[in-house]
Formats: C-alpha cells, sequence, structure tokens
C-alpha cells in the first residue's frame, strides 16, 4: 500500500483546502471501518512521482467543554495509522492551546511531522509564522491553501520523509 500521510489540526485552520488543493479534489476514497468514515477520509495522492494517501481530519464537534480532548483523539487516530504527518496551524493567528496539546500528543508518537502555517496569503503576514519555530517541530512550512503558494516545499519534505 501507498504511504500515508495526515493532515491535523484544529477547526478551520485549512485542512480540507490543503487537501483539496493536493488532491486537486479527486474523489474521495470511503473508509471501511464504520464510525470512522465522517472523521477521516482518504484521498489518493501524488507527488513528483510519488503515490500517497492523504487522510483529512475533521468533522468533530466544537464542543466548548470537550473540545481539547476531542481534537487530540481525533488527530491521534489519524496519527497512528500515518507514516508523516502534517500539522496544520492558521499562520496569522499564531499557536493555540489547543495546538500546543497537538504538539504534546506528536511528541509521544515520534513520527515524521512538518509544521504548515496556513493562510499566508501574503510577505505581510510572514512575521507570525517566525514565532511558530516554538512549538519545537522545526521550521514552519508558510502556506496559502487557497493561493497555492508553498505546497510544493512542504510536500517535498514530507515525501522524503515516507
Ligand atoms: P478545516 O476545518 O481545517 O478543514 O478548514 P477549511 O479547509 O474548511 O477552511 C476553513 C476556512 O479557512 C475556509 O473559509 C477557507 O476558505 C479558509 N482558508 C483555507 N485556507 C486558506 C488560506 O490559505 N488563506 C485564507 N485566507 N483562507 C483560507
Ligand atoms: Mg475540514
Amino acid at each position: 500500500a501507498p504511504p500515508v500521510l495526515a493532515i491535523i489540526g484544529r477547526p478551520n485552520v485549512g485542512k480540507s483546502t490543503l487537501v483539496n488543493r493536493i488532491t486537486r479534489s479527486r474523489e474521495a476514497v470511503v473508509e471501511d471501518v464504520p464510525g470512522v468514515t465522517r472523521d477521516r477520509v482518504s484521498y489518493d495522492a501524488e507527488w513528483n512521482g510519488t503515490d500517497f494517501t492523504i487522510v483529512d481530519t475533521g468533522g468533530w464537534e466544537k464542543d466548548a467543554r470537550g473540545i481539547h480532548r476531542r481534537v487530540a483523539d481525533q488527530a491521534e487516530l489519524a496519527v497512528d495509522e500515518a507514516d508523516a504527518v502534517v500539522f496544520v496551524v492558521d499562520g496569522t493567528v499564531g499557536a493555540t492551546a489547543v495546538d500546543e496539546a497537538v504538539v504534546r500528543m506528536l511528541r509521544r508518537k515520534k513520527k515524521p511531522v512538518f509544521l504548515v502555517a496556513n493562510k499566508v496569503d501574503s510577505e505581510a503576514q510572514m512575521i507570525e509564522v517566525h514565532a511558530l519555530w516554538n512549538l519545537g517541530l522545526g521550521r514552519p512550512y508558510p502556506v496559502s491553501a487557497v493561493h497555492g503558494t508553498g505546497t510544493g516545499d512542504v510536500l517535498d519534505a514530507a515525501v522524503e520523509a515516507m
């Protein structure tokens, strides 16, 4: 089977937009595990001649009480089955408490993680991106999933790691 790249992060950071950009809106491959289909969706993808499976996560409810747990659980399932992980944060907001909880989980998993600072639509927004080095996940990759900029650099690195 091709290697698996999981896309995780808080709701609304642009995970699905990024996945659509990478797959150019190919059909989703329906998961065969009942109960997880709505939360994790796999797509066939290809980058520079390497085929891989990309898994979009999301669909959890924004329950204020349980959001930390829900985000972490969902991300964890996807990460457990992945060969590499793209962790998406909102590059215009910076790291939140929920993002930091995801980082703690990722540390335990010891898988290759690539940090994407999404929504960096202009050069002026690069200022926030630099602060993301503090998450301890290595270099943040500035991306605009909407404009399609920056995705090549992170895919080069992720495909190499898988
Ligand atoms: P998800 O919940 O993480 O899957 O996020 P979505 O992909 O559904 O995107 C959430 C919102 O962010 C949508 O309104 C997107 O259009 C917007 N968005 C996604 N990527 C970008 C980006 O690169 N720049 C900007 N400005 N907005 C974006
Ligand atoms: Mg989504």
